[in-house]
């Protein structure tokens, strides 16, 4: 665009004086009165759910021991990396994921899982709670580790998943779980933007936040954001799950079996994220819409699922997409590399549930397996259609 234009273009106003990057958005916010100032913003060392009561106390945050931004790799590196794993295959049985493709409940049936939180091992960083250099997703490593030591040693002998796609398909969970509280805030922050515009500004995100954790509205899965959550990284591992059946899929179908089975070791909220999954997420979503509304029959009245379907909370309302939301990985040197070893490409893995192996002879075993189980009850059905029309024949 010549100076000229560009001068025409704001002098009738069709570039807007507020500009649409976050920092605008943060100072917004923050000039506006709809974050929380407070001193600090901790973690609790329980692990629970963050509220209001965590705010203020005597818990250290992560940003003293140490955090790591992570990044998505350069395509050059993605090159690489995929090189120098061409010839290593995931050490998991592919008569397993055979099984787990055939009848994924009976192949998990004998794990005893005790399921954490997510919360157990990362947690979200709103902005609506400043400083805003700190917001975020951030993966706590060690609790990591802890845990895929505990899952990878119960599911051994099933021998469905190694400790590298283990540790993937975890970390890809824990992500997705977090990233919908992004999705949360995103969704509040739209409306109180449009609020503001009608002249009534709402502190949609923090009034939440509170009414959330004293469960206000008597929802039968309070926190409701927390079994949404816990759908939302459901669903986000079934979308891998329509990929062409092979390795992946296999894994994927397995571990989302054992995620359903065992969501009821999980406290209040997070243990009736079955409501909500596959297409209970735009009922999810309303309810969701009309707390944050502070009206939570309003749907009775308005029909507010159709935003739920369409609009927000989905995917695509996210201010920040998944690959460049700030990440942060919070864990010692030696913690950060067992972690890598694991997942030599944490930005691709919690986002697209990318790894380097080769799964070649898998998926070729797989995909036989497939194409025989098609013909098997192709002839099953050609013979019950014979003997079906030859008893027709007799009754004549
Ligand atoms: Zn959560």
């Amino acid at each position: 665009m010549d100076s000229l234009s560009s001068r025409n273009h704001s002098k009738y106003g069709l570039q807007p004086r507020l500009n649409h990057d976050l920092p605008t958005l943060f100072a917004w916010l923050q000039g506006n009165g709809l974050t929380y100032n407070g001193e600090r913003f901790d973690r609790p060392s329980n692990a629970s759910l963050l509220g209001p009561e965590e705010l203020d106390n005597n818990l250290a945050f992560a940003q003293a021991t140490g955090r790591h931004a992570s990044q998505p790799l350069t395509s050059e590196e993605l090159k690489k990396l995929k090189d120098s794993f061409k010839d290593v295959s995931p050490g998991v049985s592919q008569e397993a994921l055979w099984g787990a493709v055939l009848d994924a409940s009976s192949s998990i049936r004998s794990l005893s899982w005790q399921k954490l939180p997510a919360e157990a091992m990362a947690f979200y960083r709103p902005f609506h709670l400043p400083p805003v250099d700190q917001w975020g997703i951030y993966l706590l490593i060690e609790p990591l580790l802890n845990y895929h030591n505990e899952l990878l040693r119960l599911s051994q002998p099933l021998r469905l998943f190694s400790a590298e796609t283990l540790m993937h398909l975890i970390v890809f969970e824990i992500f997705n779980h977090e990233f919908f509280h992004h999705l949360v805030e995103s969704t509040a922050t739209t409306l109180e933007l449009i609020l503001a515009t009608q002249g009534q500004p709402q502190p949609v995100y923090l009034r939440h936040w509170h009414q959330q954790a004293n469960n206000h509205f008597e929802h039968p899965h309070a926190p409701l954001e927390e079994a949404l959550a816990n759908a939302y990284a459901y669903n986000a591992l079934g979308f891998i799950s329509r990929m062409k059946v092979g390795c992946k899929t296999a894994s994927v179908k397995a571990y989302q079996q054992a995620i359903i089975e065992h969501w009821h070791s999980e406290p209040a909220g997070y243990r009736d994220a079955k409501h909500y999954k596959g297409g209970g997420y735009i009922d999810g979503g309303t309810q969701l819409l009309a707390q944050l509304l502070d009206q939570p029959s309003i749907a009775e009245q308005v029909p507010i699922s159709i935003i739920a379907k369409h609009v927000m909370p989905t995917g695509f309302s996210a201010l920040m997409a998944k690959p460049y939301i700030p990440t942060w990985l919070v864990g010692s040197p030696e913690q950060l590399k067992i972690f890598n070893q694991l997942v030599p490409a944490p930005n691709e893995a919690y986002t697209q549930l990318f790894w380097p192996y080769n799964t070649d002879a898998i998926d070729t075993y797989i995909a036989k397996k497939k194409e025989e189980e098609k013909a098997r009850k192709a002839a099953l059905k050609a013979a019950q259609t014979q003997s079906k029309q030859q008893t027709d024949l007799w009754d004549e």
